[in-house]
């Protein structure tokens, strides 16, 4: 073996986690691209979005009603002179004059407040007899309407560069009229999969050889983050090959290996990495599934070393992955979210790792229950296919009891 790495370090969840999100801070904005409004949902915003007017543009009532004036309502019952009715959308020189005490105005929700009124009352809390109508409910000034420019003065920015396109962000950028949208480019995720056990899916697996899943598992959660993957395929367990599909790998903004990184003999993932001048930022975390994870950089670009267990491999990514991909893709990470959730069965393991181990999350509402999928390890990828969620066991607690709160983290 030729140059070894440097020597490995093993780190905590949380010491891991805030390497990667120190990186990731220092990650250089992408290049920007337009897009058409709804093809940028999920992608990063690389522009600010400003209020093209006032919101709302005129006081807008909140409810189908009257239009009074608060002063007039203050004694109950009371009946005033309808002299008018205002539908949303009604041109300004077509609404009613000046309310006049003693007078109101029938008014859609949607619709502009005539001058003179200064609340709505709601329809439920009024009978009409020709054109009067009597009013049985009080309402304070400004009840029901909303104020011009009260929610945002023409100017203003409503979404900032780096913010993640929901369709929140989507209504915002299309109420003020942007059929186009400039956003970051999306990174290019090269996906290297190592193994001479591993291959390809559409090929008949030998009785001794494994389908390439973890490739294609990575590949949904590039793409899930806002990516574009760039298969690389299988290498062999041989250095020159291994370093053939590296070369190659680190021209993308970002290089995932799966397999190779553990102790065993045929591990060269490290080895390798090492000829490129590759700087390692950590060769381990105290996590199950997922121990040997690698994070570091060569030639300017960063890697990831993943276990090749899927479960590792799929957890790594969340875990790790995801905030420099964020970075890439132009936004500072999202937090790792977490819910809380009553334990179905009692949970026992043993200490000394964070464990995130799959698990389905059920109960009705707000009355979030877990329990694990029931694994057989870090192999298990049909107790993923029964999961929806990690539950994730501190590296303190060697048992959990039924109904007890445990943290879960959502996929
Ligand atoms: P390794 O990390 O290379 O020691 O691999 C750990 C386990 O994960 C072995 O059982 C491998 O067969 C399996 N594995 C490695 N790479 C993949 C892959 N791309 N797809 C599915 N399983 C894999
Ligand atoms: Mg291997």
């Amino acid at each position: 073996m030729s140059a070894a790495p440097q020597s490995p370090s093993i780190l905590t969840f949380e010491e891991a986690r805030r390497v990667v999100e120190q990186h990731a801070a220092q990650v250089r904005p992408q290049v920007a691209e337009t897009t058409q409004l709804l093809s940028s949902a999920g992608r990063i915003l690389a522009e600010k979005i400003v209020a093209d007017r006032d919101f709302p543009p005129f006081r807008r009532a909140m409810r189908d009603g009257y239009a009074v004036k608060a002063a007039d309502v203050a004694n109950l019952p009371v009946t005033l002179e309808v002299i008018g009715e205002i539908k949303a959308g009604i041109l300004p020189e077509d609404l009613p004059a000046n309310l006049e005490t003693g007078q109101t105005a029938g008014i859609m929700t949607g619709a502009p407040a005539p001058e003179g009124a200064d609340a709505v009352v709601m329809v439920e809390y009024t009978s009409l007899t020709d054109n009067r109508v009597t009013i049985t409910r009080g309402i304070a000034s400004g009840d029901n309407i909303v104020p011009a420019g009260s929610e945002a003065k023409q100017g203003d920015s409503l979404l900032q560069p780096g913010t993640r396109i929901d369709y929140g962000a989507i209504a915002v950028a299309a109420s003020v009229g942007r059929e186009s949208l400039s956003v970051f480019r999306r990174p290019e995720v090269a996906i290297l999969s190592t193994g001479d056990e591993i291959v390809e899916i559409g090929a008949r697996p030998g009785p001794h050889q494994i389908r390439n899943s973890n490739s294609y598992s990575l590949a949904a959660q590039v793409q899930a983050a806002g990516g574009t993957p760039r298969m690389l395929g299988v290498a062999r367990d041989e250095a020159v090959h291994l370093r053939f599909l590296m070369e190659q790998g680190l021209k993308h903004d970002l290089l995932l290996l799966t397999g190779g990184v553990s102790m065993g003999k045929y591990d060269l993932v490290e080895q390798v990495l090492s000829e490129f001048g590759a700087e390692f930022f950590f060769t381990g975390a105290q996590i199950q599934p997922g121990r040997p994870v690698v994070f570091g950089r060569a030639r300017e670009r960063y890697f990831f070393g993943l276990p090749g267990n899927p479960i590792s491999t799929m957890v790594t990514f969340d875990l790790f992955v995801r905030p420099m991909l964020d970075a890439l893709a132009g936004m500072v990470p999202e937090k790792l979210r977490f819910l809380r959730a009553r334990l179905k069965a009692d949970i026992h393991t043993k200490t000394g790792l964070k464990r995130f181990l799959p698990g389905r999350l059920s109960g009705e509402f707000e009355q979030a229950e877990v329990e694990l999928a029931g694994w057989h390890g870090s192999g298990d990828l049909a107790a993923m296919g029964r999961s929806n969620c990690y539950v994730v066991i501190p590296p303190d607690r060697e048992s959990i009891s039924e109904g007890e709160w445990v943290a879960v983290m959502v996929r």
